[in-house]
């Protein structure tokens, strides 16, 4: 699915679908943010959703909220990669920017749940590198929930009951990164993504490459 673009080393490779999941309160838009800060040629996937907007979130970059027939509409024009119902209410992928992101020979990275993660590894195997977050502790995780002070207490009641769901589904991911200090994991996180960055069967450009070095040394 992803087209060619170049690395920094001037070799061109596709692009990547850089996928973190976690239940709430994990740590993963921390992490996240920093990635976004921090990892040129990387940019986030700005999710539709129909859930209300949180204190503050900004729309167009924590998320498009949009009502409910639609978000319906973007499903049923297939324009988007991917789509889920969490906590009753519903998240998708808007395509377009993936698609031209990914073109341009830049990485997408996505904050989205083990669903979304399932259906893009359907569409795109080989494109798509998958980072499950755990928390150190349930005590943590609700400690973190807690700070966040964004929720009320039924609505953190309800996501801890749901991290034991989200948890089941932490190996069917390619990496497993646990957040006891942000920036060990930030770390931990980063160096995936690079060395992801640099796996042969992504850079399409090696052969051109090796072959020019081959020139040049014969000579
Ligand atoms: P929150 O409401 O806390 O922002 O997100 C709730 C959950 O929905 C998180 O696990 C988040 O990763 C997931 N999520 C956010 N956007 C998407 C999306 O576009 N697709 C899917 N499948 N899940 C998403």
């Amino acid at each position: 699915m992803a087209a060619a673009g170049h690395g920094f080393d001037r070799v061109e490779r596709r692009g990547l679908m850089f996928v973190l999941s976690s239940p709430s309160g994990a740590g993963k838009t921390t992490l996240s943010r920093l990635l976004i800060e921090r990892m040129p040629g990387l940019k986030m996937s700005v999710s539709a959703t129909t859930r209300p907007m949180r204190p503050g979130e900004v729309e167009g970059r924590d998320y498009r909220f949009v009502d409910k027939s639609s978000f319906e509409q973007m499903a049923t024009r297939d324009e988007l990669l991917e789509w889920a119902t969490v906590f009753d209410n519903r998240y998708g992928t808007p395509r377009a920017p993936v698609e031209a992101a990914l073109s341009a020979g830049q990485d997408v990275l996505f904050d989205i749940d083990w669903q979304g993660t399932q259906q893009l590894r359907e569409k795109a195997r080989a494109d798509v590198v998958s980072v499950f977050i755990l928390p150190p502790s349930a005590a943590d995780l609700e400690k973190r929930l807690h700070t966040r002070a964004q929720d009320s207490d039924a609505v953190i009641r309800g996501r801890m009951s749901r991290a034991t769901h989200e948890l089941s589904h932490w190996a069917e991911y390619d990496y497993i990164v646990i957040n006891h200090d942000v920036d060990e994991a930030f770390a931990e996180v980063q160096s995936i993504l690079k060395a992801e960055r640099l796996k042969r069967e992504r850079r399409t450009g090696l052969t051109t490459f090796v072959r020019e070095l081959q020139r040049q040394l014969e000579k």
